[in-house]
C-alpha cells in the first residue's frame, strides 16, 4: 500500500459495533466489563481508546513504523521519548532546535539530572566530537527551525549505531510525506501533529513512532503512567487531517518554492533559507534525503530589525502568528515569538537574529500570496 492509500485506509476500518464508515469519536473515559476483568481489550481511556488507537495505526503506517503512541501535544510526545532516559544520561541536541524543546531540556529535564550538549548537527563530526561515555540519545530536527538547515540523518545514525544510541528525529517540518527518518536509520520519529499532520490549525497533538519494540514499550508505559494523551475528539481531528496530508504537502511545496524564488530575486531581500533553492548550502543533501522540500522558509530583509518586524504585520494573507503547517499562510518573527524562550546571546550565536522572518506557506492561490508579498515589499 502506498502513502496516500495508507493515510485513508490504515486503522480506518468500519466501526465493528455499527458499521460507521468513519472511525467514531469514542467520547468515553471507561468501558463496561461483562465480569471482573472480562472486557473487549478496553478498560480505561488513559490506557486505551479506540479513536486514539485508530490514529496511532494510521500515523505509524505513514512513517513506515510498527508502533505509534499519540499524545496531547508535540511536547508531550517529546517528553515521553525523553522519559526513556535516567538521571546521569547525556544527550546531544541539534542546536537549531524548536524553542519549546530547548526549554523542556534546559529548564525541566536538567533538573532531573540529564545533561545536554547543543551542537551544529549539520556537521556529523560535531556530533561525533560531542559523544561522551554516558551519551544515550541524539535529538535532531531536519530541516531545522527556523533556519532550515539540514542534518544528515543516515550519517548521524551511523555514528550513533556504533554506540547503540537512540536517534530521535523531530520530523514535524518535513512530514512523513517528504522524509522517512526510520528508513534512514533513526530509532524514533516525533511529530507535533498540531502542524502539517493535523493541517488545519484546529488541534494540538503529538506522536512518537518507532520500529523498536523495547523503545515503544517504554514510550507506551510513560504514555499511560504520565498521562499526556490526546482526548478522543483531538485524536479524531488529527486523523481526519492526516487523510489529506499528501495533497496538502504537494501544494504547500509548490507554493513555498514559488515564494522562495520570488523573495530570492527581490532587491530588498538579503537572504532566503529554503532547502529547495539551489543556493541552499544543503540542497544536495535535501535532494538525497527528502522527496520534497516542504512548505517552510525563512528570510532576512535589507532593512532595520524594527522595520522587518513591522513588515510582518502588513501582509494580507500571511497571518502574524506562531505555529505552522496549516492550510493558511503564517508569518512569524522567531526571535520575539517562537524562539523567545532562548536567551538573546544564544539566539544570535545560532543565527536566529532579530531581523529573521519565518513563513509557513499555505495552500491559498499562489498568485495571491506572491502579490501580497510584492505589495508589502514595495511599501517598505
Ligand atoms: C510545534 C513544534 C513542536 C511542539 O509541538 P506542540 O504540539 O506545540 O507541543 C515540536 N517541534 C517542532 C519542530 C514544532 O514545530
Amino acid at each position: 500500500m502506498r502513502f496516500s492509500t495508507k493515510a485513508i485506509h490504515v486503522g480506518q476500518e468500519a466501526d465493528p459495533a455499527t458499521g460507521a464508515t468513519i472511525v467514531p469519536i469514542y467520547q468515553t473515559s471507561t468501558y463496561t466489563q461483562e465480569a471482573v476483568g472480562k472486557h473487549k481489550g478496553y478498560d480505561y481511556s488513559r490506557t486505551v481508546n479506540p479513536t486514539r488507537v485508530a490514529l496511532e495505526k494510521q500515523l505509524a503506517a505513514l512513517e513506515n513504523g510498527a508502533y505509534a503512541s499519540a499524545f496531547g501535544s508535540g511536547m508531550a510526545a517529546t517528553s515521553a521519548v525523553m522519559n526513556a532516559l535516567s538521571a546521569g544520561d547525556h544527550v546531544i541536541v541539534s542546536d537549531d532546535v524548536y524553542g519549546g524543546t530547548y526549554r523542556l531540556f534546559s529548564r525541566v529535564l536538567e533538573r532531573y539530572g540529564l545533561t545536554f550538549s547543543y551542537v551544529d548537527a549539520s556537521s556529523t563530526d560535531a556530533v561525533a566530537h560531542a559523544l561522551r561515555p554516558n551519551t544515550r540519545l541524539v535529538w535532531i530536527e531536519t530541516p531545522t527551525n527556523p533556519l532550515l538547515k539540514l542534518v544528515d540523518i543516515r550519517a548521524i545514525a551511523e555514528v550513533a549505531s556504533a554506540k547503540q544510541l537512540v536517534v530521535a528525529v523531530d520530523n514535524t517540518f518535513a512530514t512523513p510525506y517528504f522524509q522517512q527518518p526510520l528508513a534512514l536509520g533513526a530509532s524514533v520519529v516525533v511529530h507535533s501533529t498540531t502542524k502539517y499532520i493535523g493541517g488545519h490549525s484546529d488541534v494540538v497533538g503529538g506522536v512518537a513512532i518507532t520500529n523498536d519494540k523495547a523503545l515503544h514499550d517504554t514510550i507506551k508505559f510513560h504514555q499511560n503512567s504520565v498521562g499526556g494523551i490526546p482526548g478522543p475528539l483531538d485524536a479524531y481531528l488529527v486523523m481526519r487531517g492526516a487523510k489529506t496530508l499528501a495533497l496538502r504537502m504537494r501544494e504547500h511545496e509548490r507554493n513555498a518554492l514559488a515564494v522562495a524564488q520570488f523573495l530570492e530575486s527581490h532587491p530588498k531581500v538579503e537572504r532566503v533559507n529554503y532547502p529547495g533553492l539551489t543556493s541552499h548550502p544543503h540542497h544536495e543533501l535535501a535532494k538525497r534525503q527528502m522527496s520534497g522540500f516542504g512548505g517552510m522558509l525563512s528570510f532576512t530583509l535589507r532593512v532595520s530589525e524594527e522595520r522587518a518586524m513591522a513588515f510582518a504585520g502588513t501582509l494580507r494573507y500571511f497571518s502574524l502568528a506562531e505555529s505552522l503547517g496549516g492550510v493558511e499562510s503564517l508569518i512569524c518573527h522567531p526571535a520575539r515569538m517562537t524562539h523567545g524562550s532562548i536567551p538573546k546571546e544564544e539566539r544570535d550565536r545560532r543565527g536566529v537574529t532579530d531581523g529573521l522572518l519565518r513563513l509557513s506557506v499555505g495552500v491559498e492561490d499562489r498568485d495571491d500570496l506572491l502579490e501580497d508579498l510584492e505589495t508589502a515589499l514595495a511599501a517598505l
